[in-house]
């Protein structure tokens, strides 16, 4: 199929670009668009037959659940009949934006977006162009990371062309995204709620809310045999670059010495390496390719750029990347989960 791609403009010729992305969903098509985490590959959520071509379009195993995309509390009515109080107060701090609540699912609700759970996934976006879209197409928007399912997840509209050209009706344009990391997803239906993906919303944050806040313990480690994920879609390698990616973590000045040492013996071997490195340790390193995706005093650059030097990697060619470790403080927990996942769990602790 031909993909229909428009760049947003910020100006009223924007009005006819949500108009034709909205009738495109309307009728079950596919839509990529900007959120403020990453591109979302979006299709009518209340309707099965759309959801199956987003799962075609991204090769996305089918018990892989959706995230439904609302832009209104109201919208959650035909949801779920279970809101809690805590659900309530994390929606009344966090929404718009980028947490993903999950509730019990109400029958209109279709399993072939839940991957055939009773739960559903549900977020209210913040970006200005998901939210028109969801009231234009006057349906609740499902929509996963509008990547080929595995690669790491789109920040800009080139990423999104790269994976789904020719896949989908339509790209929606709207420059880089904000923030650059899935959101963070909470269990509202066990008791304390759980945290199953770390995101933006930091888990000091929604502590502040909620106390009692659990954390799926296979979040930061590797999944042992027979320990399942809470969140289907956790269990899949993601993330992942084409190349072989090593985290080194210990001391900066150790990791970094260790990783040009390990980056200078694979290009001895006829390698072509990468380093991730950050404004701070660029001094250490000399040969390769070297990106530096920002500095340690701004985790939120660092989480911008991850994914983007993945790709920028894939591009390259590189055979072996090796990455610093971040904090597992704050943002820093999301950046190490993501990063984690793509390196498959490969990590030297010095
Ligand atoms: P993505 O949209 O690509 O960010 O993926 C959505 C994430 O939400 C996946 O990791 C899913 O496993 C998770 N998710 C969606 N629905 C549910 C659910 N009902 N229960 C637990 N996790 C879910
Ligand atoms: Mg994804």
């Amino acid at each position: 199929m031909d993909t229909i791609i428009r760049k947003l403009t910020a100006s009223p010729d924007d009005e006819d670009i949500y108009q034709q992305a909205a009738q495109i969903i309307r009728r079950g098509g596919l839509v990529a668009f900007p959120t403020e985490t990453v591109y979302g590959l979006g299709a009518d959520g209340m309707s099965e037959d759309a959801a199956r071509k987003i799962y075609a379009a991204k090769g996305r195993p089918t018990d892989n659940p959706l995230i439904l995309h609302i832009a209104d509390r109201k919208d959650l009515e035909r949801i779920t009949d279970k809101v809690t109080e805590d659900a309530d107060k994390l929606m009344k701090c966090f929404w718009p934006g980028p947490l993903t609540l999950i509730f019990e699912k109400r029958k209109e609700v279709p399993y072939g977006i839940t991957g055939g759970l009773e739960t559903v996934a549900v977020r209210m976006p913040s970006h200005p162009a998901i939210r028109e879209l969801i009231r234009r197409s006057g349906t609740a928007i499902a929509a996963p990371s509008a990547n080929t399912s595995g690669r790491p997840s789109p920040t800009m509209a080139e990423h999104v062309w790269e994976d789904m050209a020719g896949k989908i009706d339509m790209l929606i344009d709207g420059g880089s995204v904000g923030i650059g990391l899935e959101s963070t997803i909470v269990d509202m239906t066990v008791d304390p709620p759980m945290l199953l993906r770390p995101g933006y919303i930091t888990v000091p944050m929604l502590k502040r809310v909620i106390e009692q806040l659990q954390i799926d313990p296979s979040l930061m480690e590797e999944a042992a045999p027979g320990v399942k994920p809470k969140a289907p879609g956790m269990k899949y390698r993601h993330y992942a670059p084409k190349a072989e990616l090593t985290i080194v973590e210990g001391d900066l000045d150790k990791a970094a010495e260790e990783i040009e040492r390990l980056a200078e013996e694979k290009r001895r071997q006829g390698y072509r390496t990468g380093i991730i490195a950050t404004e701070e340790t660029r001094k250490f390193y000399h040969g390769g390719d070297v990106r530096i995706i920002g500095t340690r005093q701004d985790e939120e650059t660092i989480a911008r750029h991850l994914f983007a030097v993945l790709r920028e990697f894939d591009e390259l060619g590189t055979q072996y990347i090796f990455s610093e470790a971040f904090s597992q403080q704050d943002l820093g927990q999301a950046i190490m989960n993501r990063l984690l996942k793509a390196a498959g769990h490969q990590i030297i602790r010095l």
